[in-house]
């Protein structure tokens, strides 16, 4: 006896009574396959108090997106029952073991926008399953706070407190990962000290201890100091490589726009251009590794060395502070690094250079965090790692960049939650 099509469908669908396929219409001009999904049984437990026996008061028509079939797109109907019981009195409708509640996609349709929005940008993903963005946009916020609710934070040391902004230099977001298990624990709006105590009462709602937090690794903005001083009392402060050689970057790029301005002339004649596009190379080159300079701007940067301009030696004190970064990763001597951080800084105190010297007393006043973060590699390639990720989780966010949304993808691909929807094209065995 051969099995019909309508039971094939009933075990491909995983049912089991009383729900069974009962009809299978499949459209070709449409490329469209329909199943009819059927409830046996006129009476049925009550899904509320669980009374065995209870009378189908009537029955609503539902409709749910399930994953293509072969070429033609799939979808599940059902006039799912609602039991009307005589024990507790409630009418309630039967929940579907395809779906979870008021959703128009089946459970592995969903699974399967999941995985794709953690690989691709959402609207492709949303293009890929001829599905709305928006209706990406609120699976993804509820399955990430499902997951979030469960996930444990025992235990986190070490974390890194770092700032994104979702436009350059507006729509702040702090974000806090935890540099041992290399995750993303928290993240939230602004970047005042509010956001560190936000964080640590999060950490507290999963199971994490803010007093066990041994090591912090962050910028030096004084807004996290505080939080941290007031919620991570017991936490060493440790100042990251990428930060500081921004901050050098940053002092150097002051002094070569103030000296264009002040003494554009002596500038052009060092370079011997007058040429817009040279100043650009010398800009670009500036700030870049020398490995990396282009052909033109190897070739303003040799002018810039044999010059006696300002942004030469402003050039020469963050390409020096990259050398002492680059020597304690090597060496990896605590009392080394400080003698040559020292030495940097009494070089950077008598530059004048006024956005140097400003950056000497930074540095000074932070002393100790700062030699803790040049021999802590660990969270310096962590921090650098974790910004390509963070980038990525803005593009995915294209077209659709608030906040929110943001913050719910940037889980979704880097916090390694535990409690997401498996991929529903994962092999059986490797469930
Ligand atoms: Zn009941």
């Amino acid at each position: 006896m051969s099995v019909g099509v309508e039971a094939l469908f009933t075990s491909a669908l995983g049912l089991q009574l009383p729900w069974v396929v009962e009809d299978v219409k499949l459209d070709t001009a449409k490329r469209r396959i329909d199943f009819e999904i059927g409830c046996q049984g006129s009476t049925l437990t009550c899904p509320a108090c669980s009374a065995v026996a209870q009378p189908v008061h009537d029955r609503l028509r539902r409709s749910w997106r399930h994953l293509d079939f072969f070429q033609f797109e799939a979808w599940l109907h059902c006039d799912v029952p609602r039991i009307a019981c005589a024990r507790c009195g409630k009418t309630t409708q039967l929940p579907v073991p395809w779906a979870r509640p008021g959703t128009g996609f089946t459970a592995a349709f969903e699974a399967l926008a999941l995985a794709l929005c953690r690989e691709l940008p959402v609207r492709q993903a949303a293009g890929l399953l001829r599905c709305a963005d928006k209706q990406l946009w609120r699976r993804i916020a509820f399955y990430v706070d499902q997951a979030r609710a469960v996930e444990s934070f025992a235990g986190v040391q070490t974390v890194g407190i770092d700032e994104t902004s979702l436009r350059r230099g507006q729509n702040y977001i702090t974000v806090v990962h935890d540099l041992d298990a290399k995750r993303l624990l928290f993240a939230t709006e602004g970047r005042d000290h509010q956001t560190v105590l936000d964080f640590a009462a999060d950490l507290k709602a999963h199971g994490g201890d803010p007093a066990e937090v041994r090591h912090v690794c962050m910028d030096m903005s004084a807004a996290y100091a505080k939080g941290a001083g007031l919620a991570l009392a017991q936490a060493q402060i440790s100042y990251d490589r990428f930060h500081v050689i921004a901050m050098a970057n940053e002092a150097m790029d002051q002094v070569r726009r103030t000296e264009m301005q002040d003494d554009a002339a002596a500038v052009r004649y060092a370079l011997g251009s007058n040429d817009r596009k040279t100043l650009k190379q010398l800009m670009w080159g500036m700030r870049r590794n020398p490995s990396g300079w282009s052909r033109a701007q190897v070739n303003a940067m040799h002018w810039l060395q044999h010059s006696t301009l300002k942004s030469a030696r402003a050039w020469r004190l963050k390409m020096a502070l990259r050398e002492v970064y680059a020597a304690a990763r090597s060496h990896n001597n605590f009392e080394q690094a400080q003698t040559d951080l020292q030495a940097w800084l009494s070089w950077a105190r008598r530059c004048r250079l006024e956005p140097f010297k400003k950056l000497a007393t930074t540095i000074k006043d932070r002393f100790g965090a700062v030699v803790r973060g040049m021999t802590d590699h660990r969270s310096n390639a962590f921090v650098e790692a974790m910004n390509g990720l963070l980038q990525q989780a803005k593009r995915a966010a294209r077209g659709f960049r608030t906040a929110t949304n943001f913050i719910a993808i940037a889980y979704l691909r880097m916090s390694k939650l535990k409690h997401l929807p498996a991929h529903p094209f994962s092999p059986a065995g490797a469930r």
